[in-house]
């Protein structure tokens, strides 16, 4: 059984006492059981905001992590640095890094590897642009992403990945992929998944949807039997909307 999984990713948003408010509401609010709640603060703000989260069920991501333990690598975080700090996860490969920043395949494989060495959870991110679904190629894009991320992987190390399906074209638009689109494109990353490992890691393995999840929609896109949870922008920057999220889930 699959624990669901409501994680918020803040991107570049939110002043350090914005971000620990939010912190605090959400760390009073949330669930003790039945879920896990993540949030994705900037990297500037996860040392304070560990303190306002420590003795609470919310649990830390980074943004980003580099594949090296350290070095000279100007601007880039460490994996040991984030697990001193109380990080748990990390976003990896999110399309904004790969649009913006030139993140590719080969580098999220390796930071996926990196960070399960250091004992990290990696949210390793992909999906399919509007024109590579329009043209039909939503399962081939998927795929590639996915298999390229774990390459190298053993099944005991995959259990330990998180993915995270978000469509570029849902991403800060306010279209949702339709729950039947999300689920369709979930069940054949199982298929995927237990091609390239074997039937159990395919079912343990979490799949989080993420582009425009917010408390109106969850409900359906969670109810369908291969997502898992949701990697949430927007509705992760209220306290009451998250929390939503977490009680739906
Ligand atoms: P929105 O929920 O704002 O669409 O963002 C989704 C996302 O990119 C989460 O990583």
């Amino acid at each position: 059984m699959r624990t669901p999984i409501v994680a918020g990713n803040w991107k570049m948003n939110l002043t350090q006492a914005d971000a620990l408010t939010l912190g605090r509401a959400i760390a009073e609010g949330a669930p003790t059981r039945g879920v896990t709640a993540i949030v994705a603060p900037v990297a500037l703000h996860i040392s304070a905001l560990g303190e306002a989260l420590a003795s609470s069920p919310v649990l830390m991501a980074s943004q980003n992590a580099h594949w090296a333990e350290s070095g000279a690598y100007t601007g880039e975080l460490a994996a040991p640095m984030l697990r001193e700090l109380g990080v748990r996860y990390a976003i990896l490969g999110h399309s904004e890094r790969r649009q913006y920043f030139g993140e590719d395949d080969e580098g999220v494989n390796r930071k996926t590897r990196a960070l399960l060495a250091q004992g990290l959870h990696p949210i390793v991110c992909f999906g399919e642009s509007l024109e590579e679904r329009e043209a039909g190629r939503t399962r081939d894009k998927v795929e590639f992403q996915v298999r390229a991320a774990l390459a190298g992987l053993s099944a005991d190390e995959a259990r330990r990945v998180i993915l995270a399906y978000e469509p570029i074209w849902a991403i800060g638009t306010g279209k949702t992929a339709s729950p039947q689109q999300a689920q369709e494109v979930h069940a054949f990353l199982r298929e995927v998944l237990q091609a390239r490992f074997d039937r159990e890691t395919a079912q343990t393995m979490p799949i989080l949807y993420g582009g425009s999840v917010k408390p109106s929609n969850f409900a359906e896109l969670l109810s369908q039997p291969d997502i898992d949870g949701g990697l949430v922008g927007g509705a992760s920057l209220k306290a009451e909307s998250f929390l939503e999220l977490c009680q739906i889930a």
